[in-house]
């Protein structure tokens, strides 16, 4: 009976991977994380709308607000089966089963450790006893399930001929899923592979067809992602990941990098899954803001820089052909894939005033813009799109005057009664015009918006708003990345300085110059 919720859906005519999140347990464990009751659900609604298989919504048995906290996700989530983990023994097993029993769909996950060290230091038990309590539990987990998974922890680190007998064992009793977990991300992606497949060879339910294999493969080594795909190749038809790949220590497997890997080389792999991908940047977003840190630039598939080109080669390639330097699509558009540095080509600088502003330059304005734009990339670590916008409206190709700061001052009003912001912001075009504004906040992040909305009655939305800092004995440094959406547009901006305020008006002003040049709006806006 319960191995008809996985078949229904596996048998489907591509072989479809099912994608188990566990961003909401084992990426709840992060070093330093632990999400708010708030946070969680926040996150299990998202996980529902990227399509997500099952989400492992969290531990019951380790706290009183873990079990109440899967219980209100279980109440909000319809479509996505949810999940909870315990320990193969009779009380953690009830107590996630309490923490499930309104649900639609119910998978228990079970979790035994297998491996020599962990059967001698941590549980002080025998390879019978081992097996015994998970094929007991297994059975036992069944009354409450409509599908149970038990996961043989430390599984890579087991002796081969153990991790076969416990499989059958626990797959005679019933378990729908098996994990295997590379739980210290120990293993190597062939021999990962090598290990499924013969798995698959010895134990009969999963050579059959009637018990799934899972893979749960940390990162270490750097090999999560890697080892979760040839996890798949050899036949595991079940992958455990997590959001940006969070999880104790280095992390899990990310879900945006298995499921691009299997969508961008479908040819290779020939699987799907059910997730939107289209939602990753959003997903990005979400984690990023509630455990408030910042995605590496780098972070395959959704870090800042990875629709970025800066050499002036690669930009040259990318305005002819986009496939030429880059074999993923951004989900969203975004007007900052062309980062403007002393690398870039005359071809860059076309294509990136093309996209900011809308104009295609011809050759003899492209070549005394370019000459312009060498001169102060010589100056500047980057130049923003104000920055070019500005040699634009000088040259008289651009009509719109460009905004920039003039004066920009704040001060806080402490009392026993209230802690406010005040901002002052006076701001000046290449025409001599001026715009002042000033606002008052709980922050001064708060007081600074106003004050910006105020100056300019355009609806720019900021969707995403961090800032890194850096510092050494004698100075701080600031990155500041913003990422804003007008009229279903994508406007993002990254800057670099030591007054965070100052960086947030400029990288705002790159936003609303473009939006000013490319709708043509006057300077009354
Ligand atoms: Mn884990």
């Amino acid at each position: 009976m319960t191995h008809n919720l996985h078949n229904s859906l596996i048998n489907v005519p591509e072989r479809k991977i099912i994608i188990l999140d566990t961003t909401l347990r084992d990426g709840d464990q992060s070093p330093g994380m632990a999400f708010s009751a708030h946070e969680k659900l926040e996150i299990a609604i998202l996980l529902e709308r990227l399509g997500v298989d099952i989400i492992e919504a969290g531990f019951p048995a380790s706290s009183r607000g873990e079990y109440n906290i899967v219980r209100e996700i279980t109440s909000q989530i319809k479509n996505s089966i949810i999940s909870v983990m315990a320990r193969s023994i009779p009380g953690d097993i009830e107590k996630a089963a309490g923490a499930i029993k309104d649900s639609v769909k119910k998978h228990l996950h079970l979790t035994m450790a297998t491996s020599p060290i962990h059967r001698k230091y941590k549980l002080n038990k025998s390879k019978d006893e081992i097996i015994k309590m998970a094929a007991d539990s297994v059975k036992f987990a069944k009354s409450f399930a409509d599908s149970v998974e038990i996961g043989a922890e430390d599984s890579t680190r087991t002796e081969f001929n153990f991790l076969c007998e416990f499989c059958i064992a626990v797959t005679e009793a019933g378990a729908d899923v098996v994990n295997i977990s590379d739980t210290v991300g120990y293993s190597q992606p062939d021999e990962f592979f090598r290990l499924i497949k013969n798995l698959r060879k010895h134990v009969h339910a999963f050579g059959s067809g009637s018990a799934v294999i899972s893979v749960h493969c940390h990162n270490d080594l750097g090999m999560a992602t890697a080892n979760t795909l040839s996890g798949i190749l050899a036949g595991a038809s079940q992958a455990e990941t997590t959001l940006l790949g969070i999880g104790e220590r280095a992390g899990n497997a990310a879900m945006e990098e298995v499921v691009t890997a299997l969508n961008i080389r479908k040819n290779y792999y020939s699987v799907s899954t059910g997730i939107r991908s289209e939602l990753f940047p959003e997903a990005a977003r979400l984690i990023s803001r509630v455990n408030a840190i910042r995605v590496h630039p780098c972070k395959p598939v959704v870090g800042s820089n990875v629709y970025s080109h800066s050499a002036g080669i690669h930009q040259h390639g990318m305005a002819m052909n986009d496939e030429t330097y880059s074999i993923i699509k951004p989900a969203i558009t975004s007007t900052s894939r062309f980062i403007l540095s002393r690398h870039s080509g005359l071809k860059g600088l076309k294509e990136k005033i093309k996209q900011i502003s809308g104009i295609e330059l011809n050759d003899k304005d492209a070549k005394v813009i370019y000459s312009q734009f060498k001169k102060e990339a010589d100056k500047k670590k980057s130049i923003s799109s104000t920055d070019i916008l500005k040699l634009l409206h000088n040259k008289g190709i651009l009509k719109s005057s460009i905004w920039s700061i003039k004066k920009i001052y704040y001060f806080d009003v402490k009392s026993s009664e209230k802690h406010e912001f005040s901002v002052f912001l006076e701001l000046i075009n290449q025409d001599g015009m001026e715009k002042k504004a000033n606002a008052v906040g709980m922050t001064k992040w708060e007081a600074i918006i106003k004050a910006l909305k105020l100056a300019f009655h355009f609806d720019i939305k900021i969707i995403d708003f961090s800032s890194s800092l850096f510092a050494d004995e004698s100075a701080l440094s600031e990155r500041l990345h913003i990422e804003t959406e007008f009229e279903g547009n994508i406007y993002a901006d990254e800057s670099f300085g030591s007054d965070s305020l100052v960086l947030f008006v400029e990288s705002y002003l790159n936003i609303v110059n473009q939006i000013i040049v490319r709708y043509q709006f006057t300077d009354s806006v």
